[in-house]
């Protein structure tokens, strides 16, 4: 059986950075579950999918096909044999990725996808439903979060250094809490903190502090094995 540590919270609270030095120093798989989302919406918006319609987004969902191999430390994800890169981290992308996420069918794919990936081996996997929906029985569940203003500025500074977009912080922010109110307030699956579940609050806090806090609160015999 694989060891899983599941990460939620909302955006740009770190999850991913944390989830990805964890990973590297466990020897674990690191999983962005948010890509699959991002994945479902690029192809939505590419096919040209109606989406102020559920049907439409379900319909569709079905018939995208995410080809997941392991590579380098991660789980690397190709539609088409292609590698979506950038293309899923665009402001486009982020002002839509919550209402492609919050209809049933395409989490009911993408949760089945993330749960076929125990097939390759301890993970590491960040998101908003996996301490809750995907893997909750996990004994290595975490809430990473931090204030809207800290999130903002580092997704803001992610995005100037990528290159993928020169959006002010406020404008970051505003994105950021649209997401984080569809994705808190949806049906099914939504972000909330899992019981039992360690809050990590990140806004004061180092890179190297959180990874610390999360490795202490492991248990034990997955630092030693
Ligand atoms: O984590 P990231 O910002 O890339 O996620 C993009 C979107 O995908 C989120 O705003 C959310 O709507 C959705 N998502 C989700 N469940 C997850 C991961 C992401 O609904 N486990």
């Amino acid at each position: 059986m694989s060891n899983i540590i599941a990460i939620d919270g909302p955006s740009g609270a770190g999850k991913s950075s944390v989830s990805r030095i964890v990973g590297e120093r466990l020897g674990y798989l690191h999983v962005d579950s948010g890509a699959l989302y991002r994945i479902m919406t690029w192809q939505s918006l590419v096919h040209g999918v109606d989406l102020e319609s559920p049907a439409a987004i379900a319909a569709f969902a079905e018939t995208v096909d995410i080809e997941c191999r392991p590579e380098a430390g991660h789980i690397a994800y190709y539609v088409g044999g292609e590698a979506p890169g950038d293309r899923i981290r665009t402001p486009e992308i982020n002002a839509n990725a919550s209402k492609v996420a919050r209809e049933k069918p395409v989490r009911d794919k993408v949760t089945a996808i993330l749960k076929g990936m125990t097939r390759f081996g301890n993970l590491v996997v960040e998101g908003r439903d996996i301490t809750t929906a995907v893997f909750p029985d996990t004994p290595a569940r975490f809430y990473l979060t931090a204030s809207a203003e800290a999130r903002a500025v580092r997704r803001q500074k992610e995005e100037v250094e990528k290159g993928i977009a020169n959006q002010t912080a406020e404008a970051v922010k505003a994105s950021l809490l649209a997401r984080d109110a569809i994705d808190s307030t949806r049906k099914y699956a939504p972000l909330r903190k899992a019981d039992g579940a360690l809050e990590i609050d990140s806004s004061d806090l180092t890179l190297e502090e959180v990874v610390e806090t999360v490795m202490k609160a492991l248990p034990a015999e997955w630092i030693a094995s």
